[in-house]
């Protein structure tokens, strides 16, 4: 690929300039698209309303006149006869145009009119009338001292001299079938449009290029971790695996029953598991895991279980504790608040095989941690671990199956594009006898009619969370309105009630201690600074209060409700907020997990949703995830088909882009 040095034009100082915005070679340069375009459609005078934007074209008529009120500051006016009247114009700081404005010459006047005074306060002035009515103006992304103008020249000089080595990424056969122009036509045409038409037609094609090459590679993960067989070979006692499930206190749903077998297939399977169990919160995927965990024992190998936070790694400890206590598997809970003595043991355990699971939270990826013969990791809540950590962990074991739990249901688009190279496992059905949670959205004003809803419940022998407001300064101020909060419910609430508090900065101890006490209803309000601290299962608890509901995405909120309705009574969750109450008022109507997430993505894009910066490769140049998403199964098919078909295998484009995969992950 030619350098960008060798452009005509681009001397040492624009090439800094462009170096500066990530334009490094030719192929950036001309693949840098522009963000927007102006279209300079010409109004007609009587049509604009007073005060607003008007592009308008016309001859001018007075030789302007220039005024200059000191450095750097001067006006010009003239009129202007255009086909709907005559109109005065008037522009500041552009007296170097004087010359050119001639009487009699076209000009575009792009403004501001203000009707009364009949004039337009100008920002722009355009010379190059052409002779269609309408003119597509690209808008690029630069940086100061390069401007809009030196963008679009560098990359038509780049497409005039390098045009032709511009690589393709879309396969002939691709091209053909729906009649794509080829790269340079759509490369000149998306950077100079003639028509809007056009213009649409080859930013298909530029995003359907851009999505194959992604899904391909996404494709070709896939396929080498199914080829690979250099998995665990296992066989699985599916009567041992029936008689466990029949221990368990309830029946297993449909949904449950399919994701576990998909799993102990994949567990059984030569290739490695990489699965992604997915389900609304409460649609119990840990049993799942559970049981899934209790196979690979059966089958000789340890299971590690990540949890993010002790007291869910405590949770869930315990509940398989119980769950495994008439069998013979050694179950051992590692945290950073782990003794030292215990976690030695823990430590040996592991090294010598005579603990089998072992249930924690970072500690597990210590260095220190070395496993006997480790062959599943499950993480639970998995968006809360880096890319890193999870890699870490995983390369502790041979070569470990590994399943992710995700309680944020993954809108089906980012399902296929970050999850892409993995296997999916989905539980949409809840448990039988769940109810929707009520859920009210109230102004702070209204904090009475939340506390009263609070004491009814509270009297009813239920429980009650109450998510603080959110403090950004310091953890001590943090303290001080939890106190505060606490205060006030004391006072609403007397000595009734036993109030308490979970912080981020507590000890996991004490934490435990006070979870402990709230799951044994001696304490029946919990107020956590934090969301991570409720990631429990009190079923005794039937209202969320949730303070500062707003400075939360509606994934979260939907999770941090989900923290109730987890017995059979009545639960509700009340939304405090006193902005931005459209958005949450979804959370009224809606209580499919599936469907908050999708209306999530609409409104704040997929920032929030996992750790989605972390992979570098969610960021398209031109495609988006979001609207394109027809655009992406197609691609997704195509580069599919064209992975598997061996007849292309030589195919230079095809070794491109295999050889780029590195750049994946
Ligand atoms: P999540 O999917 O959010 O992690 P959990 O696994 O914590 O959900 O399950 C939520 C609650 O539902 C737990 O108390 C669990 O014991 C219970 N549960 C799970 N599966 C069933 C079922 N099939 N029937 C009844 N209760 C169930
Ligand atoms: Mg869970």
């Amino acid at each position: 690929m030619a350098s960008l040095k060798d452009v005509k034009g681009i001397g040492p100082k624009s090439l800094s300039l462009l170096n500066k915005i990530n334009i490094n070679d030719v192929e950036d340069l001309v693949t840098h698209y522009p963000f927007r375009y102006d279209v300079l459609k010409r109004d007609d005078l009587s049509k604009v309303e007073d005060g607003e934007k008007i592009i308008i074209d016309g001859k001018i008529e007075s030789v302007p006149i220039l005024m200059r009120f000191k450095a750097g500051l001067n006006k010009m006016n003239f009129r202007l006869v255009t086909q709907s009247g005559v109109v005065g114009v008037s522009i500041f700081n552009r007296a170097f145009l004087k010359s050119k404005l001639l009487v009699g010459t076209d000009v575009i006047v792009i403004g501001k009119l203000d009707k009364g005074k009949n004039v337009i306060t100008a920002s722009d002035i355009k010379l190059d009338v052409l002779s269609n009515k309408v003119k597509i103006e690209p808008v690029y992304h630069c940086t100061s001292g390069l401007t809009n103008k030196n963008m679009s020249n560098y990359i038509n000089m780049a497409l005039l001299q390098f045009g032709k080595e511009i690589p393709d990424y879309i396969p002939e056969e691709f091209r053909e079938k729906y009649n794509f122009v080829n790269k340079k036509t759509a490369l000149n045409i998306i950077h100079n449009p003639s028509t809007s038409e056009k213009l649409k037609e080859v930013t298909i094609r530029l995003k359907y290029e851009e999505l194959f090459g992604f899904m391909f590679k996404i494709n070709y993960l896939k396929q080498q971790n199914k080829k690979e067989k250099n998995g665990l070979n296992r066989q699985i006692d599916r009567d041992e695996v029936n008689i466990f499930i029949k221990k368990i206190p309830f029946k297993l749903t449909n949904d449950q029953l399919k994701a576990l077998d998909e799993i102990l297939n994949d567990l059984e399977s030569p290739s490695r598991m990489n699965r992604l169990l997915q389900g609304d919160v409460g649609s119990g995927k840990t049993i799942v895991a559970f049981t899934g965990m209790y196979a690979n024992y059966l089958c000789g190998y340890q299971s590690a279980l990540m949890a993010p936070t002790e007291i869910l790694a405590t949770q869930h400890y315990n509940n398989l504790v119980e769950l495994l206590k008439d069998t013979d598997v050694k179950v051992a809970l590692l945290t950073g608040s782990t003794p030292k003595k215990e976690k030695n043991d823990i430590y040996k355990g592991l090294m010598l095989g005579t603990i089998n699971i072992v249930i924690g939270t970072h500690a597990l990826i210590q260095d220190e941690v070395i496993y006997n013969n480790l062959g599943l990791v499950i993480t639970d809540e998995q968006h809360r671990f880096g890319v890193h950590q999870r890699a870490n962990l995983q390369n502790k074991g041979i070569k470990p199956d590994v399943l992710y739990m995700s309680a944020t249901p993954i809108p089906r688009t980012y399902a296929l594009t970050i999850f892409g190279d993995m296997d999916v496992s989905t539980i949409k059905e809840k448990p039988k006898g769940r109810q929707k949670i009520a859920t009210y959205v109230k102004k702070n004003s209204e904090i009475k009619d939340v506390l009263e809803m609070m004491y009814k419940e509270l009297q009813d022998g239920h429980q009650v969370y109450v998510i603080a407001p959110l403090i950004e300064e310091s953890e001590n101020s943090d303290l001080t309105t939890v106190n505060e909060l606490k205060d006030q419910m004391k006072l609403a609430f007397k000595d009734k009630y036993r109030i308490d508090i979970v912080h981020g900065k507590m000890a996991g101890g004490a934490k435990d201690l006070i979870m402990e006490q709230f799951k044994d209803n001696k304490v029946q309000i919990l107020i956590s600074t934090t969301v991570v601290e409720v990631g429990v299962d009190v079923p005794n608890a039937t209202t969320m209060v949730i303070f500062d509901a707003d400075r939360f995405g509606l994934s979260t909120l939907h999770q941090l409700r989900g923290r109730v309705g987890r017995g059979t009574s009545k639960s509700r969750c009340i939304l405090i907020s006193d902005s931005d109450t459209e958005r949450l008022k979804i959370m009224e109507k809606e209580d499919d997990g599936f469907v908050i997430a999708e209306e999530d993505f609409k409104l704040r894009g997929h920032g929030d949703l996992f750790g989605v910066k972390q992979s570098g490769d969610m960021t398209f140049k031109i495609a988006s995830i979001r609207n394109d998403y027809k655009i992406l199964l197609q691609a997704r098919k195509d580069s599919k088909a064209y992975l598997e078909d061996e007849s292309t295998d030589k195919d230079k484009l095809k070794k491109e882009l295999i050889s780029s995969i590195t750049n994946v992950n």
